[in-house]
């Protein structure tokens, strides 16, 4: 177990690293320089480390002083496309690119946590992996490092993961929250395209429009929301773009919906998913139309072992104190990646405030906002919760 003192020698240093990657924010899969900052990091360490094939991940495996199973911390790497407005002395030198969602934070935050667990590497009782993973922000990294064997990385699979997300709104700084269950949602994404036949804006029966067929659509999909959902377990259905069309006397040939879906379970994710599809051929039969439907599930849901989500409230409530720690009261919208690793082993995934004192949690700007602001003092706040979990769990298996 691990507390704030524990990491103060190692601040510093966590700092000036969680500062050079916000200023040097890489998106997506490939993320070379970070990968180059982490690896410079964990330098000295007694870790065997593994770089991604098909990603610039970093694995490395710390093995424990005594025997007992494996378990894996997580931390994500990426920045987002937004051109940063937050007025930090350490902004990004890159235009258009931003760590808007804190993951510099996660990242020097499981640095810290890597130091930490190797100070006391004699006392754990079993190894652990640290799964320093890109492609977050929708390229799904955690699907290619599974399928890369992130999970297996010590020997044997690990029997529990665990991840810290920051927070820029809502959670004051170094509040923990989690909860048993869903704790994000699972987010799809789908692409409909719908034709018929082109003509001349007089003559319609001469021609079969797509135009009705697509607005039948829209409104008929909101009926498959109140209509097959389950008021407490509820999900969103949005049509965020609909195209079609260039002119008031052409009836185009053919017309475009991008819809985004968002769930909170398995079976609604399951019913929603076959209530969209079969909706919208039956209004494509009623209209005459082809309709061809391209359902992209991106992020399953997001769910903690309620076991895990137990002893990850205990083990926070040890290293931070009762009145830091709270059991989230529902999940959130945002959907994560993270949730393939839950969906294969038991774990955890806890929020972490990192909104700076002096600002209003209700009112501080969000997640992926251009002026969000993630406080310095959540990096080694990230490392101690992190590396205090790995920790906890090993001592609870070999007891
Ligand atoms: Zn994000
Ligand atoms: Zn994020």
């Amino acid at each position: 177990m691990f507390s704030s003192p524990d990491a103060l020698p190692l601040a510093d240093r966590l700092i000036s690293l969680r500062h050079a990657l916000h200023r040097e924010p890489e998106l997506g899969l490939d993320l070379p320089r970070t990968q180059a900052k982490v690896l410079a990091a964990l330098e000295g360490l007694p870790l065997e480390i593994t770089r991604g094939r098909g990603l610039s991940s970093v694995t490395a495996v710390l093995r424990g002083g005594r025997p007992g199973p494996a378990v894996l911390l997580r931390g994500d790497m990426d920045a987002l496309p937004v051109q940063e407005e937050s007025g930090v002395a350490y902004a990004s030198e890159i235009a258009g690119r931003m760590h808007a969602c804190g993951h510099d934070i996660h990242t020097a935050g499981l640095v810290g946590a890597a130091h930490l667990l190797a100070g006391r590497r004699e006392e754990l009782a079993g190894d652990v992996v640290l799964m320093f993973q890109p492609g977050e922000e929708g390229q799904g990294g955690a699907k290619i490092m599974i399928d890369e064997g992130v999970l297996d990385a010590a020997g044997s699979r690990v029997v529990a993961a665990y991840a810290v997300h920051v927070a820029a709104t809502a959670l004051p700084l170094g509040l923990i929250a989690t909860r048993a269950g869903t704790m994000l949602a699972a987010s799809d994404t789908v692409t409909v395209t719908v034709t018929g036949q082109g003509g001349h804006g007089s003559s319609p029966h001469l021609a079969v429009d797509p135009v009705p067929a697509l607005c039948a659509m829209v409104t008929a999909l909101q009926t498959v929301v109140t209509r097959t959902v389950d008021a407490f377990d509820p999900a969103v259905v949005t049509v965020g773009s609909i195209h079609a069309g260039s002119a008031a006397n052409i009836i185009p040939e053919s017309g475009t919906l991008e819809i985004t879906v968002r769930s909170f379970s398995a079976a609604t994710h399951r019913a929603i998913r076959a209530g969209i599809e079969r909706t919208l051929r039956g209004v494509a039969d009623a209209h005459g139309v082809r309709v061809e439907i391209y359902y992209r599930e991106d992020y399953p849901v997001t769910v903690n072992d309620p076991g895990e989500a137990d002893f990850a409230l205990r083990t926070a409530r040890a290293a931070v104190g009762e009145q830091r720690v709270l059991v989230a009261p529902r999940p959130l919208a945002a959907s994560e990646d993270f949730s393939f690793v839950l969906d294969r082993v038991p774990g955890a995934y806890l929020t972490l405030g990192a909104v700076p004192p002096g600002t209003d949690p209700a009112t501080a700007p969000m997640n992926h906002a251009p002026q969000a602001v993630f406080d310095d003092r959540a990096v080694t706040g990230a490392a101690v919760l992190l590396a205090s979990l790995a920790a906890a769990r090993l001592q609870e298996g070999a007891a």
